[in-house]
């Protein structure tokens, strides 16, 4: 588990790794926490002839509150997020559902940019986006656009992110007060999520699912249930509509769907707790 050869460019700005994207075409790819990205180039699932780091580009790292919004930039790790008193404050759904990824390695090198541009449907961070309404910024040659996060994920391992752009930051609004909750199962401690629920409570309740298709999925018809005057049981059951959770070794779809229905209830119940 050897990766190709690469070349590896470190870029100083945001500007110089738009400039070296944009030098190097469709064979470069930016590196940050790497822990997407070099596991699959050690399987050669990728194979990049150019990495551009961009790690530790003042730009892309900070945590900062803005009026209302909480702003993140792209670079920052998994274990920032877990720790921040400003982002325990502003978005402890983000704090919470953080702590749960991985170990402490991984939190420590991994980042929220990779992790949404990686897109992975088992991955705690983008339904958890998803459940915040985030607003992620990138830039790229005709200069930054923002994307509402409904809009970002596209398919399994695809995003809104061209490949000649740059995620440069994330901004949430802040949720100082209500209630939150972040339901995670797995096989083993410390693995990805078979099933996870990211959960936000309050005048218009949010639920996001881990898993249960091949982009994260808000659970909208639990959300009509709510705002419809459901209980929380009868509000649950309707996790698993309008899902498609894949069959694999670790949990068939009917499985997936019935853990949907459980932690779906299980958020439901810390939230209104
Ligand atoms: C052993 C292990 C266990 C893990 N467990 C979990 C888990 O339980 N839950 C979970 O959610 N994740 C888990 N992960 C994934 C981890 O969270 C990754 O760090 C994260 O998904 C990717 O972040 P990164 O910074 O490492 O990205 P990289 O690997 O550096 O990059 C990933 C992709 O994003 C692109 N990219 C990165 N930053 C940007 C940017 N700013 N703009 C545009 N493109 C960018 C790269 O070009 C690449 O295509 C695990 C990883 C490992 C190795």
């Amino acid at each position: 588990v050897i990766p190709a050869d690469f070349e590896y460019l470190r870029a100083t700005s945001v500007d110089h790794a738009l400039q070296l994207l944009a030098d190097h075409g469709d064979e470069a790819k930016l590196l940050c926490g790497g822990h997407s990205l070099l596991p699959l180039m050690k399987l050669r699932l990728a194979r990049p002839s150019a990495l551009i780091d961009i790690r530790t580009l003042p730009e892309l790292n900070g945590i900062r509150a803005d009026g209302d919004m909480l702003v993140l930039g792209a670079a920052t790790r998994h274990r920032q997020l877990e720790l921040d008193p400003i982002v325990a404050r502003m978005a402890p759904l983000l704090a919470k559902a953080a702590a749960t990824i991985g170990d402490p390695q991984v939190r420590s090198r991994g980042t929220i940019g990779g992790s949404i541009v990686h897109a992975d449907p088992a991955a705690d961070l983008p339904a958890t986006l998803l459940a915040l309404e985030a607003v992620v910024t990138v830039r790229g040659p005709d200069g930054r656009r923002e994307i509402p996060i409904a809009e970002f994920f596209l398919d399994f391992w695809q995003t809104a992110v061209q490949p000649n752009e740059v995620l440069t930051e994330i901004a949430i609004t802040n949720s100082q007060g209500r209630p939150t909750s972040f339901q995670k199962f797995t096989q083993r401690a410390q693995d990805w999520a078979i099933v996870g629920v990211a959960a936000i409570g309050g005048d218009l309740p949010r639920i996001a699912l881990v898993n249960m298709a091949l982009t994260p999925v808000r659970a909208l018809a639990v959300e009509k249930a709510l705002s419809g005057g459901a209980d929380i049981v009868e509000a649950a059951r309707h996790a698993d509509e309008g899902t498609s959770p894949s069959s694999d070794l670790r949990a068939d779809a009917a499985y997936r769907r019935h853990l949907a229905r459980t932690l779906t209830h299980r958020a439901l119940a810390e939230i209104a707790a």
